[in-house]
């Protein structure tokens, strides 16, 4: 039995996807062995790759004029990647402020360029986006770096800031593939796997073929964007079962209809969970109604006494990982493509029903 689950990530996986890795698993395509012990400079691998290169380029509609690189580290590493590939000899960026994931970037880009935070959210406890008119950015800046979707925070971007011509950097790790974006406004996205993707091990990075220039100089060779690129993402050995598994989740995202359908499921199932919360006089949310993420939903019990008892009990109907970040406590939920509506429908009926028992 498969039960619902809300973690945050390493988060759930279409269950299609998953018997078909089982199916698979011990003789990929009669060839007598699995995509884990396969070559991966090997004619079927290099198929595997180009065939997820090619699903993601059409859900995205992502132009020619940009590159895409599957990369094995993390999404954090980019915060290092970021800034020794496209400072380009510049010492200032320009970093907006709207959660932790964010806050996290400033930090390790302070270790490469004079950050300039040109807004932030931090007064308002990170409960709304800092609006546009306050941004204060910085025209000699190398990259404005933000954070769409903050996973913790629970709030979304669902505009996209117009920098001119400084490029756009963004960490959509939390909402990528959740609605379509116009991918020529950035300079460069990027996300981690194990949210909307895949299994964890990969990070994908869109980036503009302009911003592809040769790193600052002492930069990792697996941290050379450039150099990535030019060994189509293989300057090394790849997470090759990873990649397998995400171009699975690619081809299972266009069986659904693409991502206008995941945009509209995302905003049905967020509602669901939004309308029970704020009817209730039970539970209660901390971000401002226009900001909220509909991916990541922080919520609280307003008597925090029974956190252990809701989790318990929650747990106890296949509702799993619904407690909160340590930063934050409380509960969170996350529902990304892979959450089906039956699950939210789940999770919102034990909400009501915890509280007529207990409210
Ligand atoms: C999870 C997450 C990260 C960190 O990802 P790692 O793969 O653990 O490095 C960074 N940014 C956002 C928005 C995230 O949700």
């Amino acid at each position: 039995m498969r039960a619902y689950n809300f973690s945050a990530g390493p988060a759930t996986l279409p269950t299609e996807v998953l018997t078909q890795v089982q199916e698979e698993l011990l003789d990929w395509r009669g060839k007598g062995v699995s995509v884990m012990e396969l070559s991966h400079r090997g004619p079927e691998f290099m198929e595997i790759l180009a065939t997820a290169e090619r699903d993601l380029r059409a859900l995205l509609a992502i132009p020619d004029h940009y590159r895409v690189i599957f990369c094995q580290e993390g999404a954090s590493a980019h915060w290092d990647m970021i800034p020794l590939n496209l400072l380009q000899g510049r010492s200032r960026a320009d970093y907006i402020e709207t959660g932790y994931w964010s806050y996290r970037a400033i930090e390790e880009g302070r270790r490469y360029c004079q950050v300039n935070i040109a807004a932030s959210n931090r007064r308002d406890k990170f409960c709304a986006l800092p609006s546009f008119e306050e941004w204060r950015l910085d025209p000699g800046a190398a990259y404005v770096h933000y954070c769409s979707n903050e996973t913790i925070d629970g709030l979304e971007f669902n505009w996209i800031p117009d920098v001119g011509k400084v490029p756009l950097v963004v960490d959509m790790s939390s909402h990528f593939l959740s609605r379509s974006v116009p991918v020529e406004r950035f300079g460069m996205i990027y996300a981690g796997a194990q949210k909307n993707i895949g299994p964890a091990g990969l990070s994908l990075v869109i980036i503009r073929d302009d911003l592809l220039r040769t790193p600052a100089p002492g930069t990792p060779f697996l941290m050379d964007y450039h150099a990535q690129v030019l060994a189509n993402s293989m300057l090394n050995t790849p997470p090759t079962f990873t990649i397998w598994v995400a171009g699975l989740v690619f081809q299972w995202i266009k069986r659904q209809g693409g991502l206008e359908v995941m945009d509209r499921q995302a905003q049905q199932k967020s509602e669901l969970l939004y309308t029970t919360l704020d009817r209730s006089g039970f539970y209660r949310t901390t971000v401002k109604p226009a900001d909220r993420s509909r991916m990541n939903i922080p919520f609280h019990l307003l008597d925090p006494v029974l956190d252990e008892v809701f989790l318990r009990e929650a747990e106890s109907r296949h509702l799993l990982q619904l407690r909160g970040h340590r930063m934050s406590g409380g509960f969170r939920a996350s529902i990304y493509n892979a959450m089906p509506v039956a699950g939210v429908h789940a999770l919102v009926d034990f909400l009501e029903e915890f509280e007529r028992h207990y409210g």
